[in-house]
């Protein structure tokens, strides 16, 4: 019997009862801003425990193609310089 952490949603989420290197999966936590939503999961491999928090960015994009191109280039420079300064939360880099 596999132990589900408390914050596990369990079923069809979590992998961990189908394959051994499977990995918890909490319910998705849905924000709705005034430009977009956010949908954060966060899982944790079975076999290690190496947890990781998945970030859905949904924003909404409207004008010119180039501006619906440099919207898009300062979503991605907003979301990376957040993460890049936000104090003592132990991410990593993977790349
Ligand atoms: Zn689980």
């Amino acid at each position: 019997m596999n132990r589900h952490p408390h914050w596990c949603q369990k079923g069809h989420h979590c992998t961990t009862e189908r394959h051994t290197t499977g990995e918890h999966a909490s319910a998705p936590e849905c924000w709705s801003t005034s430009f977009g939503r956010l949908v954060a999961t966060r899982y944790q491999q079975a076999d290690t425990g190496r947890t990781r928090l998945e970030i859905r960015v949904v924003v909404h994009l409207t004008g010119t193609e180039q501006r619906i191109q440099e919207s898009a280039r300062v979503a991605i420079a907003t979301v990376y310089a957040a993460l890049t300064h936000r104090a003592g939360t132990g991410a990593t880099h993977d790349h």
